[in-house]
């Protein structure tokens, strides 16, 4: 109660601020696994373009974990998403073992809408970063309760069987009260509910080329649609999580399927910010994945040539695109956890 309360003076803090100025919105779009390599051979592949080459400014993060120079999505999400590095592995929780706030948390006591989509389950380490504190991403079952007691306002994802066939016996979907749960495309474009919860699949998702559907920039076409119509700023993190799994395979093929559904997504994204002039827009990887080179191809043809290096991740640094108000901030050079920052001073009065 006494946290509601204070969330509830937040408010009242943030109606009378507002009447005065308005706060900008945030979409973070995470590729993750998504390097230079990734972006140019999937440029290439694409008759040489990507919605990327519109964006104002351009940056490098610099991914390494606290304990690792190979860091994995926990760790790099958790210093993204609350400006902490920690151990490989870990969820919301710094190398000192406090659990941080995530900025999806600080835009939510500030009276923002929050949502996150992911192509993977919504449990998986990239999204949870942004609402769940658990020293083991593996953790999906408390991943999921965490997300049940959460005030996330939308979310997009995999992973329905970690909240209702559970070792508790619990069904947190019956738990979560506030929440219309659509089951289809159709369903969410008509929900008029504040809180919605799309599971797109029981478990992970399968593959683009394996029929995975809704389409990404489907999903984020009606999220904005929705989002924008609601009397409030909001944050949104939007992950194109399987250009990693790609990677991880070394099947260039997936990489590029998966990269391009990621960058239509973009351009649906930089299509509503351009017409709405007060969404900052940052699109950036947690981490290489497979040590990609591009030796080889035809850029005419389309047609690309990569080799991996690696059936995990690698340790260089990954682009940082911005774009919209403050979006000067993200160029330069900078440690992971410094997009927090940077995020938190977009948002700040
Ligand atoms: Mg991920
Ligand atoms: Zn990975």
């Amino acid at each position: 109660m006494r946290l509601k309360f204070s969330h509830f003076l937040l408010l009242i803090v943030f109606s009378s601020y507002s009447q005065n100025q308005k706060h900008t919105n945030i979409i973070l779009m995470i590729g993750d696994g998504m390097g230079l390599t990734q972006i140019s051979s999937g440029m290439y592949a694409n008759n040489n373009a990507t919605a990327l080459e519109e964006f104002e400014f351009v940056g490098l993060s610099k991914t390494y974990s606290s304990d690792q120079i190979v860091t994995d999505s926990a760790a790099s999400g958790t210093a993204m998403a609350t400006g902490y590095k920690t151990l490989n592995g870990v969820l919301g929780i710094d190398s000192q073992n406090i659990p941080q706030m995530s900025i999806l948390e600080h835009c939510n006591a500030m009276g923002y809408y929050t949502a996150l989509l992911a192509t993977s389950s919504i449990v998986h380490a990239t999204p949870a970063s942004f609402y769940a504190k658990v020293p083991a991403r593996s953790q999906y079952q408390d991943i999921a309760l965490q997300l049940s007691e959460h005030n996330v306002d939308l979310f997009i994802g995999g992973g329905k069987k970690h909240f209702e066939s559970r070792e508790d016996g619990r069904n947190l979907l019956k738990e979560m009260k506030g929440y219309e749960f659509v089951t289809s495309l159709k369903e969410f474009e008509k929900s008029m509910s504040d809180k919605i919860g799309y599971f797109t699949y029981s478990d992970e998702p399968p593959t683009l080329t394996n029929g995975r559907s809704p389409g990404l920039e489907s999903l984020v076409e009606i999220s904005l649609q929705k989002i924008s119509s609601k009397n409030s700023p909001f944050f949104m993190m939007i992950e194109g999580s399987q250009i990693d799994w790609g990677s991880h395979d070394n099947n260039l093929d997936y990489m590029l399927s998966e990269f391009q559904e990621f960058d239509r997504a973009i351009k649906k994204v930089l299509e509503f910010a351009k017409k709405d002039g007060n969404t900052l827009v940052i699109v950036t990887a947690d981490h290489e994945t497979g040590g990609l080179s591009l030796i080889g191809g035809n850029v005419s043809k389309g047609r690309v040539k990569g080799t991996f290096s690696t059936k995990g991740h690698s340790g260089t640094m990954v682009p940082v695109f911005s774009y919209g108000p403050h979006s000067n901030l993200f160029s330069g050079i900078y440690e992971n956890t410094a997009i927090f920052d940077k995020m938190k001073q977009a948002v700040t009065p």
